[in-house]
């Protein structure tokens, strides 16, 4: 009959909005229910679909990735990239600039005296970190970034990008992990060949 479906939908939405006052605010507990926070958005979800941001925030996926980072194993002096420039070479936008550190003498070095990223143009495609040789490149997670001037905040140079590799393995265990034991793998290799 004419009218239904219309009738249907409108019910639907009743339903959520008295079920938001049933599930999310109940007044004799917080507004922003974490426990419910967990089940909203699967097939059981009832109440409050959406999330309350900034005052609830979803767990980020392990492999969510938005800017590159430079990791060092001990001190930030000693990072692990070589200045070798594969991730600049195969950055789409060619955001990355990297200058190779040199010696007293002009001989130049496997570290980098300069490394910018304009992540006003990095598009988190994350190819620098998937060709970088020597794991050196690897892609962080933070998003909140915001700020009243991109040509400031946002031309990343090394100091900014550089980051520990603890910080790396928190952000991404199961990538860390995998690194870690074919590392392993390889020393264990070159021992028995020697
Ligand atoms: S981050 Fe990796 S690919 Fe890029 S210059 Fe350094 S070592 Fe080479
Ligand atoms: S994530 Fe992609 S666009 Fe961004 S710096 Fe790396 S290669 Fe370039």
């Amino acid at each position: 009959m004419f009218g239904i479906g219309l009738l249907k939908g409108l019910s639907v939405t009743m339903r959520h909005f008295i079920e938001s006052y049933l599930y999310d605010r109940k007044p004799w507990e917080p507004r922003y229910h974490e426990e419910w926070l967990r089940k909203r958005q699967s097939v059981e979800g009832k109440g409050l679909f959406t999330i309350q941001y900034p005052e609830q925030k979803r767990k980020i996926s392990e492999h969510f990735r938005f800017l590159p980072m430079l990791v060092y194993d001990e001190t930030p002096d000693k990072p692990r990239c070589t200045a070798c420039g594969v991730c600049a070479r195969v950055c789409p936008p060619q955001c990355i600039w990297i200058q190779r550190a040199t010696d007293e003498k002009g001989r130049p070095q496997a570290r980098p005296a300069g490394f910018w990223i304009d992540t006003t143009i990095c598009m988190s495609c994350g190819f620098c970190a998937e060709f970088c040789p020597f794991d050196a490149i690897k892609m962080n997670q933070e998003h909140e970034i915001p700020t009243s001037d991109r040509d400031r905040d946002m031309f990343y140079s090394l100091e900014k990008l550089l980051v520990p590799v603890e910080y790396y393995a928190k952000l991404h265990p199961s990538d860390y992990a995998a690194e870690q034991q074919e590392r392993q793998a390889k020393q264990e290799a070159r021992k028995q060949e020697a």
